[in-house]
């Protein structure tokens, strides 16, 4: 169960800390969950090697592209070519359960708490993986939703059925031009619901899981509260990492946990207060529920 991943990354006290981890779960009023990147990279959702050339051999073989994430940015000469692109990402990494059951492991570990997940992950595996959709709070979008690129108005719309066509229908990486979205409003084309820049669409769903946010962190104030965080790297530290740092700090009944394949670490001031492990984040969500044995 206790797999050599983990053990390769963590040091002698990595059973002490499952340990304590195990009993601060036991005891805690609240689990506050923040996600990165890292969880869904644990869950097997990776943007290159095999799964991105069983998905793009074409567009590789075209451009030259290296991978899913410089994809994103590649300048398509058309539409077209460029929704080509996109369908098929957006269709593999939000419409696709990822290879590993990690999000399904997170669940059983937190399901019969009080939980609330934060997450800048743009994926939705949460809510596929069955998490109650009132306890999600996505920050920086969903690549299941499109806005206009202006925006001339603050709404989403749900782009499922138009990216499964897309994905079906497209020949020599073109999508036909019907398919291409335009703005219901503008005629503007269309864009991912993702927090790139200040266009990014706030829409009245955004600003309802934000209040549920604050308002179970409000009604823990000062109980037993796990800040849970996993796969957070460096990027955008001001989402989870400090405020979870920040939150931990204010309440002498909270605990800071740190899951990271590297760099899993605490500031002085909540050291003490703080689990950080290193190691892979599926293998640690095993060992830590037994969920599996
Ligand atoms: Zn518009």
């Amino acid at each position: 169960m206790f797999s050599r991943i983990l053990t390769q990354k963590s040091t002698g006290s990595c059973w002490a800390n499952i340990e304590r981890l195990r009993g601060v779960l036991a005891k805690a009023d609240a689990v506050v969950v923040g996600a990165g990147a890292g969880l869904s990279a644990s869950a097997g959702f990776t943007y290159s090697g095999r799964r991105f050339e069983e998905n793009f051999g074409d567009f590789i073989e075209k451009y030259g592209i290296r991978d899913m994430y410089s994809g994103g940015f590649f300048p398509f000469g058309s539409p077209e070519e460029y929704w080509a692109w996109w369908s098929r990402h957006i269709a593999v990494n939000r419409y696709t359960r990822p290879p590993k059951p990690v999000y399904d492991d997170l669940l059983k570990l937190v399901k019969d708490r009080e939980y609330f997940v934060l997450t800048t992950n743009v994926d939705h595996q949460f809510q596929l993986a069955g998490f109650d959709k009132r306890r999600l709070f996505y920050t920086q979008g969903d690549y299941g939703l499109w806005q206009c690129s202006a925006p001339c108005h603050q709404k989403t719309y749900d782009n499922e059925e138009t990216v499964r066509r897309m994905v079906s229908e497209q020949r020599d990486m073109r999508v036909p031009a019907e398919l291409v979205p335009h703005c219901p409003k503008c005629g503007r084309p269309m864009t991912m619901n993702l927090r790139c820049d200040n266009t990014f669409v706030e829409d009245t769903g955004w600003h309802a899981a934000a209040e549920r946010y604050i308002q179970f962190l409000r009604r823990h104030r000062g109980l037993r509260v796990v800040f849970l965080e996993l796969g957070v790297g460096g990027n955008t530290p001001a989402i989870i990492k400090y405020p979870f740092w920040k939150m931990t700090g204010e309440n002498s009944a909270a605990t800071y946990v740190c899951v990271n394949f590297n760099e899993a670490f605490a500031p002085d001031g909540i050291r003490a207060r703080s689990i950080c492990i290193e190691g892979d984040i599926g293998e640690l969500l095993l060992a830590t529920g037994d969920l599996h044995g």
